[in-house]
């Protein structure tokens, strides 16, 4: 498979700071949204520092014929070394107390999609004009959806629709969504921070996949939209274009 992307990140109309932070690399298949939370700039901090530690975890190894299990086991590996260093540079730093951050990270190899992910940031896939969300939301309100205690609609109008139960930097034992599956040529993949689903409902973003020919059009469209609605926090969205190669 032959991977295009583009990722495209704004402050919002309402914070004066972006603590969004993203990464792509086409070549190597490694796609990362980090959602940052803390005072004086420190989600900036903790979703840059995120970001570096899986790069640091991860490019040595590409390297390498790993099973699909193997990767797997590399990116919660990954994520954990994320974890306890934001939450030590945190215990060293006390401007830094309480920092955290989303970790969304995507990982395409030949038809193989893998995913770590902590938080409520998103990943979705687009296929035969179908939005599909692959990543669950680590959030209070994604929860009791789960559990039956709130219909669809309790919890798209919650005011508690942003917390979240659990974050990289803010305790040990993460409970991280893996996920093995597969790509196909023609398949489009989201990565995106709250800023933009917060902003936008699926039927939104769909008609927006549907309307766009390329991930760069795709990217700025969606963005634009999110700041038509309001731009209530940073938006970052990475779209991936799977073609046969
Ligand atoms: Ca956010």
């Amino acid at each position: 498979m032959r991977l295009k992307a583009y990722g495209k990140t704004d402050v919002g109309l309402q914070r004066s700071n972006n603590e969004d932070s993203f990464y792509i690399d086409e070549q190597r298949g490694l796609f990362i949204v980090a959602d940052g939370m803390g005072g004086h700039a420190a989600g900036e901090i903790a979703s840059a520092m995120a970001i570096s530690v899986v790069r640091e975890i991860l490019e040595p190894e590409f390297d390498q014929q790993y099973s699909a299990d193997h990767w797997q086991s590399l990116l919660a590996e990954a994520i954990n070394r994320a974890d306890r260093a934001i939450i030590e540079a945190a215990a060293e730093n006390p401007a830094w107390n309480g920092m955290g951050t989303t970790l969304t990270v995507l990982l395409i190899q030949a038809d193989r999609l893998l995913l770590g992910h902590v938080g409520d940031s998103r990943l979705y896939r687009w296929r035969s004009q179908q939005l599909e969300q692959l990543s669950e939301d680590h959030t209070l309100v994604a929860e009791q959806l789960r559990r039956g205690i709130l219909d669809q609609q309790q919890a798209d109008s919650s005011n508690l629709r942003n917390i979240l139960l659990q974050a990289v930097g803010l305790g040990e034992d993460l409970d991280i969504c893996l996920k093995n599956l597969t790509v196909a040529a023609g398949d489009r993949l989201l990565l995106s921070s709250d800023g933009l689903t917060d902003m936008l409902s699926e039927e939104q973003i769909s008609a927006i996949l549907t309307e766009t020919r390329d991930a760069d059009q795709g990217c700025a469209e969606l963005l634009s939209a999110a700041l038509e609605a309001g731009g209530k926090d940073n938006v970052t969205t990475v779209l991936i274009e799977v073609e046969r190669s």
